[in-house]
């Protein structure tokens, strides 16, 4: 595609319309209430969260893509000065609401980014998602997929949500003298909550904001901003900490759950011996690491992650909303795409998804993308080693031309986790998991 036409999730000047996947802040960094440099397509439900996350947004400027249906799109080639048509369909993510996938077709050939997703093999909504997408392919070779590779990687393998979900009442369950906290962002996992709130027949406890936006969902009954109501409520990540925790232990039994993929890294504190060491390093330690990077490993190293008590008042369930490693394979066994660039690069753990994945697609397979990198041991850990896995290009950061679309290239998650003071408290920091 031409330079100069099309960005997704990525709002600097230079573009003629401009597609956003989901609210997430980490696909919003740049778009502002003042936003005035173009169209803006996203889904009709994202359209409708819109006004909460930017209030004085001009809301003409937002184009709704219906899911499932193509939208022709005219364009003024800037090079040419002629009119190009793209074709555009918005296909459910499967992540947060309104989230979608993006499939472009045009001139340049077909293009699929799926900015944040999930594609769980097991419910019903997963086969519809397989059918939709199927649908929306047609018989077309998909040139270049743009993927959310946050969890490209064997080592990361977890449950599904529904699983994961009922992890999650059983340990609310068994806590029945205790408060209990979620954390979570300001968009996701309602269905989590949701299903807690069935099976336990109680309220969820939300912050004000969260509670605007549970309302616009139509989840109007199960939700409450009354801590009377309620011993369980669901608090913004970045103010889930083991410091927060032990405060809230002095006044009331608590423990805190965090629905999440990632491994957790928690820096000791003084006298927290236990919990030297980050998760990552532990797996990294305790497996084997494949070094034959030439052989697509159909089996997965990492087992299927399980709840993990991480504190003696925190607990760590895999409930995720973005792929695992086996669901991204299967994603492109589907797909077959010719060529797949990641979306999410990081400092300290990212494999250029062509690395497991190029013989799927007939791509060349990278050579050398594999480092073994030895981290600076930090205070108070003991002489941990962690093994990295480093993107060999040229490492990107923020927006970029790949290939030949204008996307978004996100800062990794677990470099970010990285940065956490003692526990886990992740600031300003939406969709990490
Ligand atoms: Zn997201």
């Amino acid at each position: 595609m031409e330079n100069g036409l099309v960005s997704v999730d990525r709002w600097s000047d230079g573009s003629q319309i401009y597609f956003l996947t989901h609210l997430h802040s980490d696909h919003t960094k740049g778009l502002s209430s003042q936003w005035s440099k173009g169209p803006l397509f996203c889904s009709r439900l994202t359209a409708k969260l819109f006004s909460l996350k930017f209030p004085d947004f001009n809301l003409s400027l937002l184009r709704v893509l219906e899911i499932g249906l193509w939208h022709s799109i005219s364009l003024i080639s800037p090079s040419s000065g002629s009119r190009k048509t793209i074709k555009v369909m918005a296909i459910d993510a499967h992540h947060c609401p309104g989230a979608v996938m993006l499939l472009f077709r045009g001139d340049f050939g077909s293009l699929l980014y799926t900015g944040d997703f999930r594609w769980e093999m097991s419910s019903e909504r997963a086969s519809k998602g397989r059918i939709a997408l199927l649908n929306a392919l047609e018989e077309n070779t998909v040139d270049i997929l743009y993927l959310d590779n946050t969890y490209c990687n064997p080592y990361y393998a977890f449950p599904s949500r529904q699983i994961a979900a009922q992890q999650i009442v059983d340990i609310v369950a068994s806590h029945p003298e205790h408060d209990i906290i979620i954390g979570i962002d300001s968009l996701g996992k309602e269905d989590l909550l949701l299903h807690i709130s069935r099976m336990l027949k109680i309220k969820i406890w939300v912050w004000p904001e969260r509670l605007q936006t549970m309302h616009l969902l139509g989840f109007n009954e199960r939700f409450t901003t009354k801590t009377n109501l309620t011993r369980v409520r669901a608090v913004p990540r970045y103010s889930f900490s083991i410091d927060t925790l032990e405060g809230l232990n002095q006044m009331r039994p608590t423990i805190g759950i965090m629905p999440s993929g990632l491994p957790w890294v928690v820096r000791p504190g003084k006298g927290d011996d236990i919990l030297s060491g980050s998760l990552l390093t532990t797996l990294y330690r305790r497996s084997k690491l494949n070094e034959n990077a030439g052989v697509l490993i159909e089996e997965q190293i990492g087992k299927a992650e399980t709840v993990k008590r991480l504190h003696k008042y925190i607990f760590s369930v895999p409930y995720s909303d973005h792929a695992c490693f086996s669901e991204i394979q299967e994603f492109i066994k589907l797909v077959r795409p010719t060529n797949i660039k990641g979306i999410v690069s990081s400092s300290s753990c990212y494999v250029e998804p062509l690395y497991y994945f190029g013989r799927l697609c007939g791509a060349k397979q990278p050579e050398n993308n594999v480092h073994h990198k030895k981290r600076r041991t930090r205070k108070g850990e003991k002489g941990a080693v962690d093994i990295n896995f480093v993107y060999s290009e040229k490492r990107r950061g923020k927006g970029t031309n790949v290939g030949i679309l204008n996307v978004s290239v996100r800062g990794g998650r677990v470099s970010a986790l990285r940065r956490v003071q003692r526990g886990a408290r992740l600031a300003g920091s939406d969709c990490p998991d």
